[in-house]
């Protein structure tokens, strides 16, 4: 389904007209569609009818009331702070449901996790691994983790979310991780409970994909031998969606690239997903009002009150956002810098595209927002972080208020 759709020349989440929201409760705010929200995570869940746990990313989208609607349907969480964690038992996420990558884990971090008794821990590096060991023996506790792996194959994505390559910071590499295993096996307060990789976010093609998992259940076999038996298979997140025309592959394909290559272990496993923005990204847009047009020269600019400390992606990866008027009117197209309020030249939304010549005033929709839209907003410029409001049916509600301008300064002692 799509959550947001025209009828007659007027933007609609759901059965809500756009621009009635943004009136309302002003710009920039992001408008999320609940139905849409709710498919996904059910279209991905029922691709595998295997015995699995769907861990959503929540770095892609921390907000409550979207984490809780999850949890409703049997969520768990892929975390990566002791922060995220907080927010997935304030949401109810079971921690049976709960795993926890990063390779930054601070001491306390592992406490808390331990704490709260996540699934488990998937370890990025041999001293990290010791490190789990020592707290939990010293809290008389076992942890249980996962080896995260690096396939060592190419996702063929924007180098900035390519994660499973020699060169990246993340994971152990392929030949040592053997030796990891082993030495983890030895841990007296380590349960080896599984493997985990994740190659990199925004995939479009599978074969990295297909070649990466089948690399990984080579590992496991070997890991067999030597008497280490996996029990869950962590194969991470990364499926990507259509933020212009790339073509998604179709769920059960994605399903296919992965499973196929554990099939001589497939009775002993539990799959565990981590998808963040094929669940949440096409489910927001961000609304933004023209607050003047420029001319500089040769380009034209549409100023909006929107920028980079809303919706960094395309000032950070050059990231293409659709971006639509709420109202279209059917003007000729003009070829525009659609920029942000912020000091910077990077703050922009979009660059020489073609939008319909709108004027001062009129609110813009930039679409596919839902994951790593908001939670990677931040205050820059001292800008009051926006409005979240989730739309369900004919009704819609905010579940983050605007900042005000109190909460600026609300940490600080002067
Ligand atoms: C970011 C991340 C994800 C989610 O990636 P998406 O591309 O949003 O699906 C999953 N697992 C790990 C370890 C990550 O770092």
């Amino acid at each position: 389904m799509d959550a947001f759709h025209y009828k007659n020349k007027e933007l609609f989440c759901e059965d809500v007209a756009v621009r009635e929201i943004a009136e309302k409760i002003k710009t920039p705010v992001f408008i999320y569609s609940e139905t849409y929200l709710k498919q996904q995570f059910l279209d991905f869940s029922k691709t595998f009818p295997e015995k699995h746990i769907v861990c959503f990313a929540i770095k892609a989208n921390n907000n409550l009331s979207i984490l809780k609607l999850f949890s409703n349907l049997g969520s768990g969480a892929d975390i990566v702070s002791g922060g995220e964690l907080y927010i997935s038992k304030k949401a109810n996420i079971p921690s049976s449901k709960i795993v926890f990558a990063g390779i930054g884990k601070e001491d306390w971090e592992i406490e808390y996790a331990l704490d709260k008794e996540i699934l488990m821990f998937n370890v990025e590096s041999l001293s990290e691994l010791n490190k789990i060991s020592k707290i939990a023996c010293s809290k008389k506790k076992k942890a249980r983790i996962a080896v995260r792996v690096n396939p060592e194959i190419d996702p063929k994505t924007h180098p900035y979310i390519s994660t499973g390559l020699k060169k990246n910071k993340f994971g152990v590499s392929y030949d040592e991780a053997l030796n990891i295993y082993q030495h983890a096996k030895n841990l007296s307060c380590i349960d080896v409970a599984g493997i985990h990789f994740h190659i990199g976010s925004q995939l479009t093609d599978l074969s990295p994909l297909r070649e990466s998992s089948e690399k990984i259940a080579q590992l496991v076999l070997k890991l067999k031998e030597k008497d280490i038996n996996i029990r869950y298979i962590d194969v991470g997140g990364g499926l990507g969606i259509t933020y212009k025309d790339e073509k998604i592959p179709p769920l059960n394909e994605y399903k296919k690239a992965i499973v196929s290559a554990f099939s001589p272990l497939k009775d002993e496993i539990v799959w565990v997903f981590e998808p963040g923005r094929f669940l949440a990204g096409n489910s927001a847009i961000l609304v933004v009002k023209i607050l003047y047009k420029k001319e500089n020269g040769a380009k034209k600019f549409l100023i909006t009150n929107g920028g980079m400390n809303d919706l960094i992606r395309p000032a950070l990866y050059n990231a293409y956002h659709e971006i639509l008027p709420v109202i279209t009117k059917k003007r000729n197209k003009e070829k525009v810098d659609v920029v942000g309020p912020i000091c910077e030249s990077c703050d922009f939304l979009a660059q020489e595209r073609f939008i319909e010549d709108v004027e001062e005033g009129e609110y813009l929709a930039v679409f596919s927002c839902g994951a790593y839209g908001f939670s990677m907003s931040s205050n820059y410029n001292a800008r009051l972080k926006a409005c979240e409001v989730l739309v369900n049916g004919k009704n819609w509600r905010i579940i983050r208020r605007r900042e005000s301008l109190e909460d600026l300064t609300a940490y600080e002692t002067d």
